[in-house]
């Protein structure tokens, strides 16, 4: 990938380039797995996109692909890891979503408890 698809100050870029290290389960030209660094459920991965996007704010028609093999990436990896009877996916955008990383990421909670109603 060319740096112009990088931002230079983000952590998850610097996971994508390998700059700083992460637990990776899954990874294709498009898209990262990999463990969140503060477990939320006994299992609890992320998913990004390789190229920056900030948030879901910002997807355009241009990032249709992308977002899609987004997703995908985070089914290979949890069914990778035994999550056969599934898991919770969340998208945290902007300030009122408390999103803290400003790269686009997909949550996925899973494990053998199940997880606590949320609405
Ligand atoms: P947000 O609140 O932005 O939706 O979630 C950001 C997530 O990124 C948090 O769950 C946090 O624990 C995780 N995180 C932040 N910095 C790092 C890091 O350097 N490595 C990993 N693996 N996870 C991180």
């Amino acid at each position: 990938m060319s740096d112009t698809q990088f931002d230079a100050n983000c952590i998850f870029c610097k996971i994508v380039k390998g700059e700083i290290p992460a637990k990776k389960v899954y990874e294709d030209d498009y898209a990262v797995v990999f463990h969140d660094i503060n477990p939320q459920a006994e299992v609890h991965l992320l998913a990004i996109p390789k190229r920056h996007i900030v948030s879901t704010k910002e997807l355009t028609d241009a990032e249709t692909e992308t977002i899609g093999r987004v997703m995908v990436a985070a089914t290979k990896a949890a069914l990778a890891l035994g999550l056969d009877d599934g898991w919770r996916t969340i998208i945290n955008t902007g300030r009122i979503g408390r999103q803290e990383v400003m790269h686009l990421h997909v949550h996925i909670l899973g494990g053998s408890k199940v997880l606590p109603a949320m609405v």
